[in-house]
């Protein structure tokens, strides 16, 4: 097999690029050349903090589970798929035999692994092989810088289906982060009617008054509660989405929503945050989590944004070379983190 570039995690503060065999295409499996690839926040998590996630004795891996790519060539047995199919990459492994996969929450697998972290392959990479099922059909002309923002959008896509908002006229997203303005985009697409963000760098206000947030607020100086039950006649949000991972914004969204309101949480905590267990007992409230997506989500996902109802491009800040991953990807995202929200790697630049 000839060789190929990769992007692979050695250990906290070590991602190398380096040449590696090029995998072959076994049964039930096809081969990808990936287009765009996103740099997710658990990507950094690992990179700075890590391995958290990463098991320790897979490393080198090779990262990227954010992406979209062209079918080169495809494996005995694969049926669907065709050499020349523009997919989106759905990067979650699950063992399908635990009792959470057994009950159909997959999401929640016990053993929940991922391409680009677990697996033995990543987007970051001039070729990846994954199961037939995974490479999600993009339509014929589908850009591919969108294909590769697909999956997290699906997050999003996830969180808002697993709270009602069938009487929710007022959401409050806490954190305008990837993950909060890809909330923002979903409940746009739903037509929600009022969407209220809280976050506190002052770029990322402005990006999400220009997707579309009724209003916007800066938690460092202004109370999000009163101003919230101000646009509410006293009451509260509906619902809220904690996006923001700080003790601070899980706070702001319990005291944010209404009495029986819901806060669903999406944000992956790194420290153990406490939650006002009292003002969710009084308020009846409930607090919930969401975790990446379900069957369908990606399909939902890919025809929202090219039916137009979606339109995630304003969240790629910028666009990068497979060799610039640590300088202008990593330390970009971490340095200039009110500049960006979504980088790209091109694998082809
Ligand atoms: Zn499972």
């Amino acid at each position: 097999m000839p060789s190929m570039r990769a992007v692979r995690y050695h250990g906290p503060g070590d991602v190398r690029v380096e040449e590696i065999e090029e995998p072959r295409c076994g049964v039930g499996e096809v081969k990808i050349r990936p287009a765009f690839v996103g740099i997710c926040g658990s990507d950094l998590h690992e990179y700075f903090h890590g391995p958290l996630t990463i098991p320790r004795a897979k490393i080198p891996i090779t990262l990227g589970h954010e992406f979209s790519g062209t079918i080169t060539e495809i494996g005995a047995g694969v049926t669907l798929a065709k050499v020349g199919d523009r997919v989106a990459v759905k990067p979650n492994l699950v063992d399908g035999g635990c009792v959470a996969c057994l009950r159909g929450w997959s999401n929640c697998c016990r053993n929940l692994g991922f391409v680009g972290f677990s697996g033995d392959a990543g987007g970051m990479s001039d070729f990846v092989v994954v199961r037939e099922e995974q490479a999600i059909l993009l339509p014929a002309g589908f850009a591919l810088d969108l294909g590769a923002l697909v999956e997290p959008l699906t997050v999003a896509w996830h969180a808002v289906n697993r709270c009602s908002l069938r009487d929710a006229r007022t959401v409050l997203v806490v954190g305008g982060g990837p993950i909060g303005l890809a909330v923002l985009l979903v409940l746009k697409a739903r037509r929600v009617e009022t969407v209220v963000v809280a976050e506190i760098s002052v770029q990322r206000r402005e990006l999400a008054r220009t997707l579309g947030a009724t209003c916007v607020i800066d938690p460092q100086t202004e109370d999000v509660n009163s101003k919230v039950r101000g646009m509410t006649m006293g009451m509260g949000a509906d619902v809220a989405f904690e996006c923001s991972g700080a003790q601070a914004g899980l706070d702001t969204a319990v005291t944010g929503i209404r009495e029986r309101g819901t806060v669903t949480i999406v944000s992956l905590f790194v420290e153990r945050p406490s939650v006002n267990a009292l003002g969710v007992v009084l308020g009846e409230k409930s607090v919930m989590g969401a975790v990446i997506y379900e069957d369908g989500d990606f399909e939902a996902v890919i025809e929202a944004i090219w039916s137009g109802k979606l339109d995630p491009k304003a969240l790629i800040t910028s666009k990068i070379r497979m060799e610039d991953i640590v300088e202008r990807g990593f330390q970009a995202l971490v340095k200039g983190k009110d500049q960006h929200v979504k980088i790209l790697v091109d694998i082809a630049a």
